[in-house]
């Protein structure tokens, strides 16, 4: 895979707190490689200055452009990931920096995550530092559709049964929280442009896969209600293969289908069915459990970067087939020898809330 230089750029008109910060994070980013021009065709990393007032957006050209969107806030409310969200979809972004003077910068992720730098020495540097492997990590979203599904498997069979039985056991658990209603806060020409970008038709949270064969494995369908998967090439997937060449995973689908993409972390399942024949099953939920290990940074979901730590860590389990790893301020990712398995494992054990550090 071909890695873009490190140039990165500003947009929008900041305030003074958010000239001084953007100034500094300028310096910082400079000092790990990163190289500023002012108006890049397709760079690695914006910084959009944006507001509360006037949500603007970036509007990137390349899916390889991560956006940071810095807002400046007085304080921050009670409920922080619901009342920042918005902000982060509403301005295209990656990631979301509220900054408060004085206080710190808070950081909004898409995948829910929130966590606080705060201000002080090295405050520039260590923000840095965390916007350096997601700004850099390379998105796998690219899905090619094969129509050489074989037709006894357009309806189904017992692991799709499976997959769907799973996903209302997720959901009676709570661990599968309501899709976010992006359609409800986006305007339909922006919606499209997340669509595009992001590969998602909606955010939702947590996937689920089970083992076909060899090389095949079934897995949820993205963006979709997993407590009720139910259509083959809608809801659940065939996937075949990921093409490095192409950066695409490739999904077998019925011909005479509309096909939905599939899970933004089909390469994770991918690298680890591949590697551990024994593993037949994975489930992937945004909640925790005490005592796993967990990757030490936090890559963007669906990034070949984050399959490859969560990768590492299954390796490293004293048994890979039944492991359970921490995607750090993200959530978990469990393997298993079937999906029956792994709720077991789950049951009792699962704490709602992702630690965030
Ligand atoms: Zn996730």
């Amino acid at each position: 895979m071909r890695k873009a230089s490190l140039v990165f750029t500003t947009y929008g008109e900041p305030t003074d707190a958010l000239k001084r910060l953007g100034e500094g994070l300028k310096e910082a980013l400079e000092e790990r490689g990163y190289i500023f021009e002012p108006q890049p065709h397709a760079p690695r990393l914006v910084l959009n200055f944006t507001s509360v007032e006037a949500p603007r957006p970036y509007r990137r050209r390349s899916q390889a452009t991560f956006v940071v969107s810095l807002l400046e806030l007085s304080e921050i409310s009670g409920e922080p990931v619901k009342e920042m969200y918005p902000y982060l979809v509403r301005t295209l972004s990656n990631l979301l920096l509220a900054y408060v003077p004085g206080v710190g910068a808070h950081f909004f992720t898409l995948d829910l995550g929130h966590y606080v730098e705060p201000e002080g020495q090295g405050f520039y540097r260590r923000i840095a530092e965390r916007i350096h492997p997601m700004a850099s990590a390379t998105l796998v979203i690219k899905n090619r559709f094969d129509t050489d599904l074989e037709p006894e498997l357009w309806d189904g069979d017992e692991l799709t049964a499976a997959l769907s039985r799973a996903g209302k056991v997720l959901d009676e658990w709570n661990l599968l929280p309501a899709p976010f209603p992006i359609e409800e806060i986006l305007p339909p020409e922006d919606l499209r442009h997340v669509r595009h970008l992001y590969g998602i038709g909606g955010l939702s949270y947590g996937n689920l896969s089970a083992r076909k064969d060899e090389k095949r494995f079934w897995m949820s369908a993205s963006g979709v209600d997993k407590s009720n998967l139910r259509e083959v090439g809608r809801d659940i997937l065939m996937v075949k293969d990921y093409d490095p060449i192409d950066n695409a995973i490739v999904l077998s689908v019925p011909p005479h289908i509309k096909p939905r993409r599939v899970s933004v972390d089909a390469i994770e399942h991918w690298m680890i069915y591949r590697e551990h024949p024994e593993v037949r099953a994975i489930i992937h939920i945004h909640a925790w459990m005490e005592g796993i290990p967990a990757t030490q940074f936090h890559y963007p979901c669906g990034t070949y970067e984050l399959a490859t730590a969560v990768a590492e860590l299954i390796r490293k389990a004293p048994d890979p087939a039944q492991a359970v790893v921490g995607l750090k301020n993200h959530g978990i990712t469990v393997t298993g020898r079937s999906l029956e398995d792994i709720l077991e494992r789950l049951e009792g054990k699962v704490l709602p809330q992702v630690p965030m550090s």
